[in-house]
């Protein structure tokens, strides 16, 4: 590998910069290590920007990420500070709409060792993945409320849930290739009550039918909710609407046993976004105790895209050899920041990671 991939990073606000800084470092160390190299391009958004300047997302630094090979973020935003309607900025939001990113993919994964929230808890691996760009936040911004009656509509189209469920049976073929699952993608949906919800299962079954490698079934999003609980096991791929998916992601974080450990992928047919499922974190901000392994998780995910997108397997080498030190250092119990019960600081936690990528390549 001798290619160098330009990476558009936003650091945000809040704990934003803290929990980018290591990851950079760590995926520079990487680049050393394995011939590759990345270019970062540090763009200006956020809540601070916003105050400063009136822009929480300059068009330069959309069109400087639009055209980066990928795009790292940690996290955006500040309770503080609002637009003259009171809603907060969410540049992250208008990335995901402005480039069309449909598939927000949400692993949700506990290593042999690691210890979740749940008493009867064995290893996890599987991914959901959150149509991102329409559902039920196809009506943002365009909800009726009169003095009796509210409300807002769900879309789903079928040009948006073709390329999603191609993305999804993509996904559990490669997880089956790797030996992660047994190819199995399950449609989340509502398609007992809703008719659009059986649009998108009669979508579904059709995309279903042109992989007879792989293993098809549904699920309603109640009783999905309640086994991703009581036998999270039998998920590999599970794919579902905006707002089933927005909920149901927070719960795949809950099994994990945190925000701090919830990578997140926001991919669309030209750009991707990696970010933690985390926000700002203002309470903790400033004070070096942020839990780094989402971000770093995010950036695994990235090089993993990159590898696929630029046919270049070892660079998806690389993104899991990341992945796996961060689970070696989660599963050891040590260098645990405070959210995971320990006391270490950040660069503590980011540094256990550097050492057990150390220990990987002696
Ligand atoms: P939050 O995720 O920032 O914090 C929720 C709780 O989790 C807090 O107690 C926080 O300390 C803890 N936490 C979060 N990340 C952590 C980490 N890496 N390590 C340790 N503890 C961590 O959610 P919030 O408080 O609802 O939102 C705060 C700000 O973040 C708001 O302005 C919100 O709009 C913004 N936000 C941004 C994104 C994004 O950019 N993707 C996502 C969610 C919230």
């Amino acid at each position: 590998m001798s290619e160098t991939y330009h990476i558009a990073v936003f650091e945000g606000d809040g704990i934003g910069p803290e929990v980018m800084a290591p990851t950079l470092d760590l995926l520079q160390r990487l680049g050393r290590s394995h011939g590759f190299a990345l270019a970062f391009e540090t763009l200006p958004a956020g809540a601070g920007h916003y105050a400063q300047t009136g822009e929480a997302l300059p068009a330069a630094s959309l069109e400087a990420a639009r055209v980066a090979d990928a795009i790292l973020l940690s996290a955006m935003g500040d309770p503080a500070v609002r637009y003259p309607d009171g809603t907060e900025i969410t540049p992250q939001i208008d990335l995901r709409i402005a480039m069309g990113l449909y598939a927000g993919v949400r692993p949700v994964m506990l290593a042999p060792g690691q210890a979740g929230p749940l008493r009867r808890q064995g290893p996890l691996d599987f991914v959901l993945i959150r149509e991102s760009t329409e559902g039920l936040f196809a009506s943002l911004g365009k909800g009726e409320v009169e003095a009796d009656a509210a409300r807002e509509t769900l879309v789903i189209t079928r040009a948006v849930s073709e390329k999603l469920f191609r993305f999804a049976f993509r996904l559990a073929a490669r997880r089956k290739a790797a030996g992660r699952g047994p190819g199995r993608v399950t449609c989340v949906d509502k398609a007992n009550v809703f008719r659009a919800f059986a649009f998108f299962r009669e979508i579904f079954d059709g995309e279903a039918a042109r992989h007879p490698d792989l293993i098809a079934d549904h699920a309603y999003v109640d009783a999905a909710a309640l086994w991703m609980v009581t036998q999270p096991q039998r998920f590999d791929v599970m794919v579902t609407e905006n707002m089933f998916g927005d909920i149901l992601s927070d719960l795949g974080a809950g099994l994990m046993g945190g925000l701090g450990l919830a990578p997140s992928a926001d991919i669309g047919d030209e750009n991707a976004v990696f970010q933690p499922c985390h926000g700002t974190a203002p309470d903790i901000a400033g004070k070096g105790l942020a839990n780094p392994h989402a971000m770093i998780l995010s950036a695994a995910m990235m090089l993993d895209w990159l590898g696929e997108e630029r046919g270049a397997p070892a660079l998806v080498a690389v993104g899991e050899q990341l992945r796996r030190a961060v689970q070696t250092v989660v599963g050891s119990g040590q260098a645990l920041t405070g959210d995971l019960g320990g006391s270490a600081r950040t660069d503590e936690a980011a540094a256990a990671v550097a050492d057990a990528l150390a220990a990987e390549t002696v």
